[in-house]
């Protein structure tokens, strides 16, 4: 018997599709249970009903409250491994046919391979991703890294160029909205209205791929107008741009509309061509074949309750208002309520926004690591359940005790104002750590290490910063005012 594939709504590109028939389900209770991003909820939605309008009459598609009321009393079906420990769970309880998972450079396989010789807990990301590299051959030559070494991450952190309020790059491809996403829009209304979702953030225009063809787009757009500065200005931040030089492909991979692959061969050609330097194409590659490829590794390797588990610091403060409602008006700090403002307007940000100011702030404030964790993949585009725990739970909140991160990243004022032109225009001063003027993030940090002193004393690398913190002469009044502060 042919069976029907079901395909999840990350799996909507050629890629995850063999030629035979193919099941779509829209299931409802997927955006009722979650305050997901209103931008989100459309682009997941318009991607699955573009996927379906592709594949014609191969296709059937089922709108239904729950995927249970779909795959009961069906035994026709198989699926690729889906990416989330719930919907494995329910394959395993409808015991449906199931092909290893796809949309990585490298499989669930290739990793377990790599693991019996590696500690995944010991190892860091660096050792798997040059692995990868040596065992593709993406980026290589002679079985030697091009350019003679395998990081370039030293030469991708300059600072934003001095007396520019932007990168004066052109505009980003923007797909165009058709009949579809009037659909989308006009459904995800009326679910809001019958009270059966919940969505936080500003409503379109549609600014991520919802195709294959869109993600091309999208792709030969970065390729050609940004990856040339993506490496040099891959930290940095600018108020008045948003996207900087980055890709904006990560909602099209984790959607599955664009293979990874794809996304390395065509950068690796750009610098083949001289057309684009090996700081940038090393730099995305690391992003893909390494970061990308690892968090989806290691959400299996820690587990179901990684997140759960996760809160070494003991961080119980509730996440505020201002980030469940995405409310950037009601926050002071410059470069929070412009980040803020971001996902709000776009449900995406860069991942220096992401870890160094918004991470950083609810490191600092001792924010709950499951509840940011979850407000993480709700509220961004990108977000989902695999990529999210190791980066906010692990990296950013240092919530599992150094497994994904060898030191907590909290930084004070200095840094975001030596990355950002934020700080110009703000209340605060990143210099002050104590008055009316003091800095939330300059001031935070002393107080998260004074606050984490012994948890964290033992680690070496903190050494400098603890130095630092006995000699602050004013150390208890710094302590003492961000005790009062508020989370936000
Ligand atoms: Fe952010 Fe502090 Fe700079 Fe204000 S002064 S923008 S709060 S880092």
């Amino acid at each position: 018997m042919e069976r029907t594939r079901l395909l999840f709504a990350d799996q909507l590109g050629p890629h995850f599709d063999d030629g035979g028939p193919i099941l779509i389900v829209e299931a409802d209770s997927v955006l009722a249970r979650r305050p997901y991003h209103r931008q989100k909820a459309h682009l997941i939605r318009s991607a699955m009903r573009h996927r379906a309008r592709e594949l014609g009459d191969r296709v059937e598609v089922v709108r239904a409250e729950r995927y249970r009321d779909v795959l009961e009393g069906r035994d026709d079906l198989q699926v690729i491994a889906p990416t989330s420990y719930g919907l494995r769970h329910l394959v395993a309880e409808f015991d449906l046919d199931v092909l290893p998972s796809r949309g990585f450079v490298t499989s669930e396989a290739d990793f377990a391979e790599w693991a019996e010789r590696h500690d995944p807990d010991r190892a860091r990301m660096e050792d798997f991703y040059r692995a990868v590299r040596d065992r593709t051959g993406i980026l290589m030559k002679s079985g030697k890294p091009v350019g003679g070494r395998y990081n370039f991450d030293h030469d991708n952190r300059d600072t934003p160029p001095k007396g520019k309020r932007t990168l004066e790059l052109p505009e980003p491809w923007w797909p165009e909205e058709d009949d579809i996403d009037d659909e989308v829009r006009a459904d995800l209304d009326r679910m809001e209205a019958d009270g059966r979702a919940h969505f936080v953030g500003s409503d379109g225009p549609r600014r991520f791929a919802a195709t294959h063809d869109e993600a091309h787009e999208m792709l030969d757009d970065f390729a050609v107008n940004r990856l040339p500065l993506f490496g040099q200005y891959e930290d940095a931040m600018l108020e008045d741009d948003w996207s900087m030089a980055h890709s904006l492909l990560s909602p099209a991979m984790n959607l599955g509309v664009l293979d990874p692959l794809e996304v390395v061969e065509r950068v690796s050609e750009e610098y083949r061509a001289g057309r684009a330097p090996l700081r940038s194409v090393e730099g995305i590659t690391r992003q893909i074949i390494g970061w990308r490829d690892w968090v989806w590794h290691l959400y299996w390797h820690f587990g179901e309750d990684y997140t759960r588990q996760s809160n070494a610091l003991n961080a119980t403060r509730k996440l505020p208002k201002a980030w469940r409602e995405l409310d950037p008006d009601s926050v002071k700090e410059n470069c929070l309520s412009h980040v803020l403002r971001g996902v709000h307007d776009r449900g995406w940000t860069h991942h220096i926004p992401r870890l160094m100011v918004l991470g950083n702030w609810a490191l600092q404030r001792g924010y709950d690591p499951r509840e940011t964790t979850e407000w993480f993949i709700d509220s961004f585009v990108d977000g989902t359940p695999w990529v999210m725990p190791a980066n906010v739970a692990g990296m950013a909140l240092h919530g599992d005790g150094g497994r994904m991160a060898t030191k907590p990243y909290a930084a004070g004022g200095a840094y975001i104002n030596r990355m950002s032109d934020y700080c110009g225009g703000c209340r605060f001063d990143p210099k002050v750590r104590l008055g009316e003027n003091a800095c939330p993030y300059t001031a935070g940090y002393w107080a998260f290490l004074d606050r984490n002193e012994e948890r964290l004393r033992g680690n070496p690398r903190l050494n400098q910063p603890f130095a630092g913190l006995s000699r602050l002469s004013d150390r208890e009044a710094v302590v003492e005012q961000e005790s009062h502060r508020r989370g936000i």
